[in-house]
């Protein structure tokens, strides 16, 4: 199985604070850098499934950034297997269209503070706030399961209710339903999703949130091995110490060695 590692440098779809665009090239230096470990919790060398990367720059305006961004996670899915790095959660969208035509709609693990089911976003139906509002009505998803909530508003609730989103907050873990985790799967981790104690990387903390070893037995207990994933809103002016980019560098070997 080929993984192919991307990183996708776009921040231009965030409703607050830019920054994310520069979070590929910061994950790529603390995953080959000599201060952590390339070895998975199960032992599994993360340069030995990784086999391909592709952290080209994206064009400047969002039709032409989206069309780049399906026609390279299209690239890596010819091959084998997408494991992408934001960039804002906007790039999701764009993955989970080439997902859709590679496998049909996948069932998804998406962890994140927010349901990211607005229509639009000051206006923008791109946002990224928006992404699994696009998915599913582009069809690229079956099962939506969302963990780590912590911030829905009225309409997304009633959006995500009548599209059988389940929504879960940080304390149900226990309700995750792992058996709709099924193949084809994708993983979809807003690094907002961590308690800003795990991830102060980001550009909206939400206090409340799921630690770094929850989000890792969650990853664990996953019924069938990941066709695709991602890791999103990595925001470097927001960290301290790096924490949050060698939180994101973990889960890539974590992810890495169950797709592979
Ligand atoms: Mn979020
Ligand atoms: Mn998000």
């Amino acid at each position: 199985m080929t993984i192919t590692l991307l990183g996708f440098s776009w921040d231009a779809s965030s409703s607050y604070a830019r920054g994310a665009a520069h979070g590929p090239a910061v994950i790529r230096s603390i995953l080959g850098s000599e201060a952590s470990s390339p070895y998975s919790i199960s032992g599994v060398d993360y340069r030995a499934v990784i086999s391909d990367y592709d952290f080209q720059s994206l064009p400047e305006t969002g039709d032409a950034a989206r069309a780049a961004i399906t026609e390279r996670a299209a690239a890596a899915l010819q091959i084998g297997k997408p494991l992408s790095i934001g960039g804002d959660h906007s790039v999701t969208y764009p993955i989970l269209r080439a997902m859709r035509d590679a496998h049909g709609p996948v069932n998804i693990l998406h962890i994140d503070a927010h349901t990211d089911l607005y229509d639009a976003f000051d206006g923008d139906r791109f946002s990224h706030a928006s992404p699994f509002a696009r998915a599913i009505e582009d069809g690229c998803v079956n099962e939506l399961i969302q963990v780590g909530l912590r911030s829905i508003g009225p309409e997304q609730r009633a959006f995500g209710e009548n599209h059988g989103v389940i929504m879960l907050g940080a304390d149900e873990q226990d309700a995750i339903p792992f058996d709709r985790l099924v193949d084809p799967l994708y993983v979809s981790i807003d690094l907002d999703g961590l308690d800003p104690a795990f991830a102060p990387g980001v550009s909206h903390p939400e206090p409340g949130g799921l630690s770094s070893r929850e989000v890792l037995a969650i990853l664990k207990k996953l019924p069938a091995s990941p066709a695709g994933a991602d890791i999103v809103e990595y925001n470097p002016e927001r960290d301290l110490n790096q924490l949050t980019a060698h939180l994101a560098a973990r889960l890539i070997k974590e992810l890495a060695a169950l797709m592979a």
